[in-house]
Order: C-alpha cells, then sequence, then structure tokens
C-alpha cells in the first residue's frame, strides 16, 4: 500500500469519563498497529472531573497513537464536540496526508475493534457507517429509537440510514463537504448523508456503556430528535398541510351541513357546543403551527448569524 491509500486520524468526543477513557485508550492503542491509526483527537467537551489528567498521563505512557486534545471552552453537547474534532482531524489529516477520519464516541458502546470491519468497507467506498444490529438498551429506548428513526427515514428528502450513529469512517473529501456548511445545530449522521459519495452501511453489535450513565441522556436525545426532523425530515410541513386541510374540509362540510338544514327548515340549528369546540380545536390547530414555523425561524436565525456550534480554547499534541 501506498502512504496515500491508508492512514486513519480517529476523533472522539469526551465529557466527564473519568471512569471510561483509561479503558477507551488503552483499546483505541491496542488496535492502532492493524488500523494504521496515526492520531487520535480526543475533544474534551468541557469535563469537570479527571477526564483531561487521565488522558495526559496515558500520553505520557504510549506512543503510539499520537494524541491530540481539543479543549473546548464550556461543554456544547455530544454533536457539536464531535464536529469540533471533525475540524481539526481534517487538518491534521492534511498534514499527515492520511485518506481518513474516523469517529467514535469513547464510552466503549462502539467497539474500537470493529474500525476494521469498517476499514475493510472502505475498499470502495467513502464512507462506511455502524448500523446497529443490535443493542444494549431498554425497551422503551428501543421503542423511541425505533419511532425516530422511522419518522426520518420515511420523511426525510435525504436518505438518511436507520439505526446509524457518528460511528463511521470517511474519505477526507467527505468530511470537507460536511465541514463546508455552517450548522450550529448539527446533526451528523444527516450531515454525513447530505454530504453523498459512496457510502456503505456495515451492520455491527452494540454494547452497553462501559461505565456511568448517557452523558447526552433521554433529554438531550429527544432534542436532538426533534433538531434532526426539522432539519432533514419534511415531517412538520407534511403535518401541517395534512391538518390544515383536515381542518378546512370539516369547516365546508359543517357549513355545507347547516345551510341545507336551514333550507329543509329547521331554522334551529343546535351547535354551540359544535362551536366552541371547533373554536378550541383550530386555535390548537394554529398554536402547534406557529410553534414549529417559530422553531424553524429560529434555527434558521442562528444559522444566518453563523453562530459557531464550539469554540475551541487549547489544541494540543501530546508528546511523551
Ligand atoms: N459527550 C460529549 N458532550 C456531551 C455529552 C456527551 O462530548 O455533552 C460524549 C461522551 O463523553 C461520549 C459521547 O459523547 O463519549 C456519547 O455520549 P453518550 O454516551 O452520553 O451518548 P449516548 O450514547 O447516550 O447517545
Ligand atoms: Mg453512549
Amino acid at each position: 500500500m501506498n502512504k496515500l491509500t491508508e492512514g486513519m486520524i480517529l476523533v472522539s468526543p469526551v465529557f466527564n469519563e473519568q471512569e471510561v477513557v483509561r479503558q477507551f485508550l488503552e483499546r483505541a492503542a491496542a488496535i492502532a498497529e492493524t488500523t494504521r491509526l496515526r492520531g487520535l483527537v480526543i475533544v474534551d467537551d468541557g469535563s469537570q472531573d479527571k477526564t483531561c489528567d487521565i488522558i495526559a498521563d496515558f500520553a505520557r505512557t504510549s506512543a503510539r497513537p499520537k494524541i491530540r486534545i481539543v479543549r473546548l471552552s464550556r461543554n456544547f453537547g455530544h454533536q457539536n464536540a464531535t464536529l469540533a474534532g471533525l475540524t481539526v482531524a481534517e487538518q491534521w489529516a492534511q498534514e499527515l496526508t492520511v485518506p481518513f477520519v474516523a469517529l467514535i464516541d469513547a464510552d466503549l458502546q462502539d467497539r474500537p475493534e470493529h474500525l476494521q470491519d469498517l476499514l475493510t468497507a472502505m475498499e470502495n467506498s467513502d464512507v462506511a457507517y455502524a448500523v446497529r444490529r443490535s443493542r444494549a438498551e431498554g425497551p422503551f429506548f428501543k421503542f423511541a429509537a425505533n419511532i425516530f428513526y422511522n419518522i426520518l427515514s420515511r420523511t426525510s428528502n435525504l436518505k438518511v440510514p436507520r439505526y446509524a450513529g457518528t460511528f463511521s469512517i470517511m474519505r477526507t473529501h467527505v468530511v470537507r463537504a460536511i465541514l463546508s456548511n455552517s450548522d450550529n445545530l448539527p446533526y451528523l449522521p444527516g450531515l454525513r448523508a447530505w454530504a453523498g459519495f459512496r457510502q456503505l452501511g456495515v451492520p455491527l453489535d452494540r454494547d452497553a456503556r462501559f461505565a456511568g450513565d448517557s452523558r447526552v441522556g433521554f433529554r438531550g436525545l429527544f432534542r436532538l430528535a426533534i433538531n434532526a426532523v426539522f432539519a432533514y425530515s419534511n415531517l412538520p410541513i407534511v403535518l401541517m398541510a395534512l391538518l390544515g386541510t383536515f381542518t378546512l374540509v370539516i369547516s365546508f362540510i359543517a357549513a355545507f351541513t347547516i345551510i341545507v338544514l336551514r333550507l329543509a327548515g329547521f331554522v334551529e340549528v343546535q351547535g354551540t357546543a359544535l362551536i366552541i369546540v371547533s373554536i378550541f380545536f383550530s386555535l390548537g390547530v394554529q398554536s402547534i403551527f406557529l410553534l414549529m414555523v417559530a422553531y424553524s425561524i429560529r434555527r434558521l436565525a442562528a444559522d444566518a448569524g453563523r453562530r459557531s456550534a464550539f469554540v475551541i480554547m487549547e489544541d494540543k499534541i501530546l508528546d511523551e
């Protein structure tokens, strides 16, 4: 293999992962040789615990892979931290003439050893992403995740694959395409699908978190789901169209019925309850529509103002 067809930079965001990060680094180091891992970009997303000390300690004792720590100025969230890591990794990959950039969470839900499977899939592809074949989460979570992935894949104008998270390998031109967006509410699986090129899903199993609870949490995931649906699917607009049409049709039928009843001689048309219910119904529908429009405008305003998705406070390569 020549220089330009091998080598990889791996990006991992961490937020208060002191119970996990050493184990993660050890497993990443163990596959460094076979996967030609040249560099590991760890994005510290505003950790308040010993995560950074543990990383610095590890870098002192282990020469490979080279670790670069990118510290954000505060906690920006999983997706934003990942995007910050991609930005740094893309430049580093150019400097080192490395063709691949990979993303993996540090909580060991995705196995670093699977990077080899993704690399194999890269032979004829520009992107290889993991598709969760099984996941070690509770039934309620699985149910909610199913609904989300179904909505997104059925109503999106892009082919956003189901059951795919951030775990993936991309060629640098795909990373550049992703970074050409100024998305301050990034949803990486969506951005990756948007970028196009040859993409391959690889079915892989997922483990439970190595330690601790989800740092994103259910609220974070819910926010992410709303964000993704508004950014990549037509569902809000389709809902508005369907409900709006439904309300109109009902009102036409009601008007027609009333006219007919009057003409037929039933002067007393009963219907105070119906009127009240209709008023509240249409008010409710209108409020939800307004909410959707307001949410979209807020997104748009933040994007138009080019608000950055993250702020890097420090970026350094840890040398032994
Ligand atoms: N993470 C982060 N910032 C956050 C939340 C999480 O950088 O605000 C990191 C976290 O340390 C982990 C990865 O992003 O490496 C995925 O987070 P988590 O496992 O909590 O997400 P989940 O798997 O529950 O979606
Ligand atoms: Mg996780």
